[in-house]
């Protein structure tokens, strides 16, 4: 008899009739309560675990209950918490939180209260990370080196593993006391659990290794006993890799035997991870299209009883909304797209999906910065972890503000400062809004998402009473004549030329333009800048479709074996030929791409390396003629026969309006492009801006 039959709690699939409210909404599944375990749910939508770095910070519990309480209050029905290691060698690095003693408990009963003061439920993740560990006391069940990590753990002997089993059991007791509804095991993304359950990293020859059976009694045990400790109405959810996306991972069948031996131990739901962190198929990416691994979920809902929640690129509630409409999986799992938007649940309850803040799966201001060693906040909403910095409620005093510039530092600024009280004014030369956000919406693969971005935009504007001046140039005149109390420079950049023989040759063409389709490239084409412009560049050029890939496309493309016959669920990737031969130019002796972002900029290079794409570092350039690109490496002279030369060689400032203000009674401030190009990307642009807000 399994945990759910003895207690006779069979998950529902809808407990209670929709109301008309719900009827009328567009996502009536969504909306819909659940059981689960001896608990309901209000809705569909939980909220998955996010390292946020906040717990290494001063004042860590009080900014993590400030983070969790503001997600709670806009009713997401229950949130997971961050990764917190049942002992200390299950931690990922130094000052990570443990949770192994009573004496602990200080630092998780702030945020279960903070949470339950908005009636949400909130569960707490045990991690143990096992190979993935960053300190000296790594351990795993054999003594295998990760790939992404420079550490090799030591084997752990029985006496270990025994014990570690106790410490998870310990770790969720301690949980409960500290008034959690529950906990969720950490089972997917290539941590402990999973490392015990394949060969590729357990090589035991005891009773925790060698056959299925023995591999995988370490998670199962551990469900078991804390199922055992804990009595029915502590809920357990446990994360499975439902496609390990590495050689050697669990078959399709193996991952149905490890899912229903886990739920007849006493799960009450599965949560489901996909890839392991060493895996070399992008998952969470902006370049993977929304809902690409539903498929996985719906495998898994086919083969357990027990309610399965989807993740992994699920940011807008249509899409959420399909999954469960098609059965795909019983609730959705979102995490990043709470850092962009904590109202995201009221805003669904509301039918006001257009007002949502999309994450647009960049990573750049969460996992870039966690991978960096910082605390992590969103790239569309800078307030996300820093929540302390943003105080609620108007200004105190509502001046006259004037924006010059719609990109996206103006834009945050425009309209967090009308939001605060203030009135608002705004220039854009241009007819549309969105400045360089509609350079990047025009990338293979970036198109949906940054579209999102503008959208949110124009709606704030609209709604916060912005008064937008579209195809207005603003004059240094025009502006002193008005009474402004400040002045916001956010004119941004340009593409920087190069003094080079030749530069105004045909062949030249700067990177705006050919993004926005003013200037076209031919067959042979070299890029002169191997930073993220250029590879944007490249990206774009080699492209063999103008479309967005679908998800069957996308899963071709990376060798994503959807019926999982194999091992980790791989197969042959799908070749690709690039319709242009492109060449990436840089003056550093680095590999391509250096400033990318450590979470996607993998993708790049993997990707421009199968369609061919050449990168030649090191270079001096001498000139450009009707036969293409002369440079040197090492001072032998080249030639590169290209047609086209596109100029990817950085950008400058905007600044010839701020330089030409005379206005003596209004402050002048100048942000984003416009004070530093070097290094300008939208989350520096939109952090400033927003800033700028809250300063005035
Ligand atoms: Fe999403 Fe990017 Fe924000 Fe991360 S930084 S939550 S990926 S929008």
């Amino acid at each position: 008899m399994t945990w759910q039959a003895s207690i006779g709690a069979r998950p529902l699939q809808h407990s209670g009739t929709l109301s008309e409210q719900d009827m009328r909404s567009p996502y009536p599944t969504l909306l819909s309560p659940i059981r689960i375990g001896t608990h309901r749910l209000p809705n569909r939508i939980i909220m998955g675990s996010l390292h946020t770095r906040l717990e290494n910070e001063p004042n860590a519990v009080a900014r993590l209950a400030t983070f969790y309480a503001a997600r709670a209050k806009g009713r997401v029905s229950l949130i997971t918490t961050g990764g917190v290691a049942p002992n200390e060698a299950g931690r990922i690095e130094d000052g990570a939180q443990v949770l192994d003693t009573a004496a602990k408990l200080h630092e998780h009963r702030p945020i279960v209260q903070a949470v339950h003061a908005h009636g949400t439920k909130i569960i707490m993740q045990v991690l143990h990370t096992g190979a993935y560990a960053k300190h000296d006391q790594i351990v795993a069940p054999s003594a295998i080196r990760s790939p992404i990590n420079r550490r090799t753990p030591r084997e752990m002997t029985t006496d270990e593993i025994e014990q570690t089993l106790e410490d998870f059991v310990r770790c969720a007791e301690l949980a409960r006391d500290a008034g959690y509804d529950g906990i969720e095991l950490m089972g997917s993304e290539g941590y402990l659990l999973n490392q015990f359950v394949v060969l590729r990293t357990n090589q035991r020859t005891d009773e925790w290794g060698g056959s299925f059976a023995r591999r995988i009694r370490f998670p199962v045990e551990i469900v078991r006993r804390t199922r055992q400790r804990l009595g029915p109405d502590f809920l357990m959810f446990y994360r499975l890799s439902v496609l390990d996306l590495v050689e050697g991972g669990l078959t399709g069948d193996e991952i149905d035997m490890l899912a229903r031996a886990i739920e007849h131990a006493g799960i009450d739901v599965l949560t489901t991870g996909v890839g392991w962190h060493e895996s070399t198929v992008p998952t969470i990416a902006t370049a993977v299209p929304r809902a690409a691994f539903a498929f996985a979920s719906q495998r898994l809902k086919n083969a357990v009883s027990v309610p399965v929640v989807a993740s992994n690129r699920i940011n807008m509630p249509e899409t959420a909304e399909a999954i469960l409409a098609s059965g795909q999986a019983d609730l959705v799992s979102l995490a990043r797209p709470f850092l962009a938007d904590p109202e995201f649940v009221n805003k669904v309850i509301q039918s006001r999906a257009a007002d949502i803040n999309t994450c647009i799966g960049c990573n750049q201001a969460c996992l870039d910065r966690i991978f960096s060693g910082e605390v992590a906040s969103c790239l569309v909403n800078p307030k996300a972890c820093h929540e302390d910095e943003f105080p609620d409620g108007p200004a105190t005093t509502a001046r006259r503000l004037v924006v010059v510039g719609a990109g996206p530092a103006g834009l945050a600024c425009a309209v967090a400062a009308a939001e605060r009280g203030h009135q608002v004014v705004l220039y854009e030369a241009q007819d549309a809004i969105g400045g360089q956000l509609n350079l990047a919406r025009r990338i293979p693969g970036k198109e949906q998402e940054f579209a999102e971005l503008i959208r949110y935009y124009g709606r704030r504007l609209e709604q916060a009473g912005v008064d937008v001046r579209l195809g207005t140039a603003a004059t240094a005149d025009a502006l002193g004549e008005q009474d402004f109390d400040h002045i916001v420079i956010a004119t941004g950049t340009r593409p920087r030329g190069l003094e080079l023989p030749g530069v105004e040759h045909a062949k030249v063409t700067h990177y705006a333009d050919l993004i926005l389709g003013h200037a076209t490239a031919g067959q042979r084409v070299a890029i002169i800048g191997a930073g993220g412009v250029g590879h944007d560049v490249a990206e774009l050029l080699t492209a063999p479709d103008t479309r967005a890939q679908t998800v069957p496309e996308f899963l071709q493309y990376w060798g994503v074996d959807t019926d999982l016959r194999g091992p980790g669920g791989l197969t042959l990737p799908k070749p690709e030929r690039s319709p242009r031969q492109v060449t990436l130019f840089q003056r550093g002796t680095g590999k391509a791409g250096a400033s990318l972002g450590k979470s996607t900029g993998w993708i790049h290079r993997v990707r421009l390396g199968r369609r061919g794409v050449g990168h030649i570092g090191g270079c001096v350039y001498h000139g450009i003629d009707d036969h293409g690109l002369h440079y040197s490496i090492d001072g032998k002279r080249q030639l590169a026969r290209v047609d086209t030369i596109v100029l990817c060689a950085g950008q400058e400032p905007v600044r010839e309006l701020a330089r030409s203000l005379r206005v003596s009674r209004a402050s002048v401030h100048v942000i984003g492009g416009a004070r530093l190009a070097t290094g300008l990307d939208a989350m520096r642009a939109i952090d400033e801006g927003t800033r700028l807000a809250y300063a005035i």
